[in-house]
């Protein structure tokens, strides 16, 4: 059978924000870009995107800067962030934000025409550059955009749109290849639509594939989130850090059933919703932890008169960092005060004019009103948590992206590092800009230092099509089976609160299910096959998941999106290891190491107040902080 082929300078896997600003990079760099997507063009996870991209521009509060927000940033994520990471997100997110509105984006105003600011959780000012909840839309159609110019710009120079930069879509990538030198020499793939196999032979990859929602029932995020990139690095010799933090969002919709999960933005609360149980209580003030005490409001009147006066009052318990929300209304759910379906009520009908809800929250009103006839300009929402964001990822080198594969790159939500424990809204969308960019240009630099193009070997491409198409040529059990398993284990076992016991017993499941999974098939032709796609895509979630289960094993503490109920205290001495998923030789397992996390650099870390630091950070850091400031 023919294996449809190309050839190009750098491959960029994923449409999202990462990869469109990655690919923007390496086209601006003149190196000849394919763009690879399993979904539409312009219908990747980012589009879903609500609240907004954080940048400390100071356009509501002039007291913002890019030191703020990098405190916010580590302070979100527990200071197990890649300081460097936090960095240069702290410092380039505002151009990234300019750059995209000269590239035609079209962001809501303040009064005197600036960038409009919204307030999120855990960010001390209002920072998050938005449109209206549909922020993410306005990023993916602005960089759309901007593919579709340099590719007239193409036509003009060369005669031909397609020259420098071409998109791939509803093609589905699985296995990068290797020269016999290690270093990357393409990628393989099939299109979904027709089932044809096709392969990129190129020394540069850029992974921008996104997250790994899928490997769990009750999720925010859609059919795409199958851990691909995250397996596919693995399976290339890349090594992934901190698979044990996961964010759950505190508000995903809880009913009807069929709609479990889908994100309620945390713009509702940031705009001024409020969250209580079925005693009416505002409970979010019974669950502000030691490390947050003297930064949020203790009573209500405080917390809403934050929303009209920031600079007097500390804001409402309800915008603390998603991980304290997620597990407070889990408590309250566990003990007895939940809302009839199962969540707690948010509400912001009681908080603001129904055609204020309607003009800052349209998409909002909406989803309730469409997907559960609730019109939340009168009612109350049901809500509770929802697995939205994995805060794990490939590792890689902050300034360029790079992974420990000669030619492979990652960015955007399939890289870890940058959010540490947990990430705090908005932060999202401010990386993919950043870490894209870098990405990029890490991956055209690498390809011009090439002396010559690493070569894609026959064997590797044989053992790629063997693999891709085995599903079709059994009559094994039905994927679907094996995925609703998989996701019920990690949904029950490895969720929001974990503890030994369930965790062993989840990786005893998943063992048993690496197992089934290899005898899974699919009936049917190649041609748009969903049975077929599904069998290739439960190696990468049944591999992500056991990185997931066998680092959340090992840590022994209570951090951001990991919080382990036999463990229940943060701990300085974890605070400073970072747990390293690889492969076995063999490839059948996964194992993990603990890495040394490297100290901060002496300007950043005197950022930090002492009293500060000593809630996170050990005593012989701490000693090395004052011999530092003395
Ligand atoms: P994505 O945008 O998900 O793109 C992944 C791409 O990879 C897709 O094109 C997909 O088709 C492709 N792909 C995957 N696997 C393969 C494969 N094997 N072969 C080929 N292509 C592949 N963050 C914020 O900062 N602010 C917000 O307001 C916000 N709101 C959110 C709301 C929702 C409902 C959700 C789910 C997330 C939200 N987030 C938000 C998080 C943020 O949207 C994501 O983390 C971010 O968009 C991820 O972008 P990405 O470029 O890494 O990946």
């Amino acid at each position: 059978m023919e294996i449809e082929r190309h050839e190009y300078d750098v491959v960029v896997i994923g449409a999202g924000g990462a990869g469109l600003r990655a690919a923007i990079e390496a086209r601006q760099q003149g190196k000849r870009t394919a763009i690879v997507c399993k979904s539409l063009f312009g219908k990747a996870h980012t589009v879903m995107a609500e609240g907004g991209a954080a940048a400390a521009m100071g356009n509501v509060n002039s007291d913002d800067n890019w030191m703020v927000h990098f405190r916010d940033t580590m302070r979100g994520g527990k200071f197990l962030n890649n300081w460097r990471m936090a960095e240069l997100h702290a410092k380039e997110a505002p151009d990234r934000v300019w750059e995209l509105e000269a590239w035609g984006a079209l962001f809501d105003r303040t009064k005197d025409g600036k960038i409009s600011q919204r307030n999120f959780g855990g960010h001390e000012y209002p920072r998050l550059a938005h449109v209206g909840d549909r922020t993410g839309l306005e990023l993916i159609r602005t960089l759309q955009q901007r593919v579709v110019a340099l590719q007239q710009e193409d036509e003009r120079l060369h005669g031909d749109a397609e020259a420098y930069i071409k998109v791939f879509q509803e093609c589905t990538v699985t296995r990068l290849l290797k020269d016999d030198e290690g270093a990357i020499s393409g990628a393989f793939g099939y299109w979904r639509e027709n089932g044809r196999l096709i392969l990129f032979d190129a020394p540069a990859v850029v992974l921008a594939t996104g997250g790994i929602g899928k490997s769990y029932v009750v999720t925010s995020n859609s059919w795409e989130y199958t851990g691909d990139g995250h397996a596919l690095a693995l399976l290339a010799g890349a090594k992934l850090i901190n698979m044990e933090f996961i964010q759950f969002h505190p508000t995903g919709m809880v009913w009807p059933p069929s709609v479990r999960g889908i994100l309620v933005t945390e713009s509702v609360r940031g705009d001024g919703g409020v969250l209580r149980n079925s005693e009416g209580k505002r409970f979010m003030f019974d669950y502000i932890p030691e490390v947050f005490k003297d930064k949020y409001a203790t009573t209500e009147e405080e917390g809403d008169r934050w929303y009209t006066d920031q600079a007097n009052n500390r804001r409402p318990p309800e915008l603390l960092p998603r991980d304290e929300v997620a597990r407070a209304i889990n408590s309250e759910v566990k003990a007895g005060r939940g809302s009839p379906q199962g969540g707690v009520f948010l509400d912001v009908s009681s908080r603001l004019p129904a055609a204020e809800i309607i003009r800052r929250l349209p998409s909002m009103h909406h989803q309730f009103k469409e997907l559960a006839d609730v019109d939340i300009t009168a009612e109350p929402m049901q809500v509770g948590p929802t697995c939205h964001y994995i805060m794990g990822g490939v590792e890689v080198d902050a300034d360029t992206g790079a992974a420990d594969v000669p030619g492979l790159f990652a960015a955007g939500e399939v890289s870890g590092g940058m959010h540490g424990s947990n990430r705090l809204g908005g932060n999202s969308l401010s990386d993919l800009l950043v870490f894209g960019r870098r990405a990029g240009a890490g991956a055209a630099s690498y390809v011009n230092g090439l002396a010559a193009r690493p070569q894609v070997s026959e064997e590797s491409v044989a053992a790629a099509k063997a693999e891709a198409l085995a599903p079709l040529e059994r009559s094994g059990e039905n994927p679907y089976e094996v995925h609703q398993e998989l996701q019920r284990t990690m949904n029950e076992l490895v969720g929001i609160i974990r503890k030994a016991e369930e965790v062993t017993e989840a990786l005893e499941g998943v063992e048993k299910l690496k197992e089934r999974a290899h005898g899974v098939g699919a009936t049917g032709s190649r041609i748009y096959n969903p049975g077929w796609h599904l069998c290739l895509d439960l190696r990468n979630m049944l591999l992500v998941s056991e990185c997931v289960a066998k680092a959340a094993l090992i840590r022994q503490e209570s951090r951001g999106g990991h919080t382990r109920d036999d463990f229940p205290g943060m701990s300085p001495e974890w605070r400073r290891k970072i747990l390293v998923c690889g492969l076995s030789p063999d490839g059948s397992d996964v194992t993990v190491e603990e890495k040394a996390q490297p100290a901060m650099r002496d300007d950043l870390i005197t950022l930090f107040d002492r009293a500060e630091l000593k809630k996170y950070i050990t005593e012989e850091e701490l000693a090395d902080f004052d011999a530092l400031v003395k």
